[in-house]
């Protein structure tokens, strides 16, 4: 059943920019697709910002239980990244109000460093071309 309002952790916000349809599993990838949709074709969509696992994590198999992510010592790192860069607290926002703030805060530095600073390390950074994707999105 499709959730009222979607809950995304902070680095998603990253990763639903960026997302060209590769996943870690079927199920991923059919959840994150409707996920992407919705944000990107909705001018109004409006998203809950979680401070843990979220509509994404769902369907993921990484996801061990509610709150915990098998690679959590990566993830909340990146999340802090996006904390801090768009002074985040857990509330509802309209997406594109978050998609402002994170132009804002990529464009007004090197971008392609500041996300690298964010989540250079994540496995898809490189294999999604991550920064090339959200920067043909400004
Ligand atoms: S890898 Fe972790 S943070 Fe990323 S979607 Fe899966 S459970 Fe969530």
């Amino acid at each position: 059943m499709k959730e009222e309002i979607i809950k995304l952790r902070p680095h998603h916000l990253l990763c639903t920019q960026a997302y060209a349809g590769a996943g870690y599993s079927d199920e991923f990838v059919s959840n994150m697709d409707s996920i992407v949709e919705e944000l990107r074709n909705n001018p109004d969509a409006k998203v809950e910002i979680v401070f843990s696992t979220d509509s994404v994590c769902n369907a993921c198999p990484n996801k061990v239980s509610d709150g915990v992510c098998k690679s959590d010592e990566k993830v909340l790192r990146f999340d802090r990244g996006v904390i801090n860069a768009l002074d985040l607290n857990e509330r509802i926002f309209s997406y594109q109000e978050l998609i402002k703030r994170l132009d804002e805060y990529l464009l007004s530095g090197d971008g392609d460093e500041r996300l690298k600073a964010i989540c250079g390390d994540c496995e898809w950074y490189h294999a999604s071309d991550c920064w090339e994707k959200i920067k043909a999105e400004k």
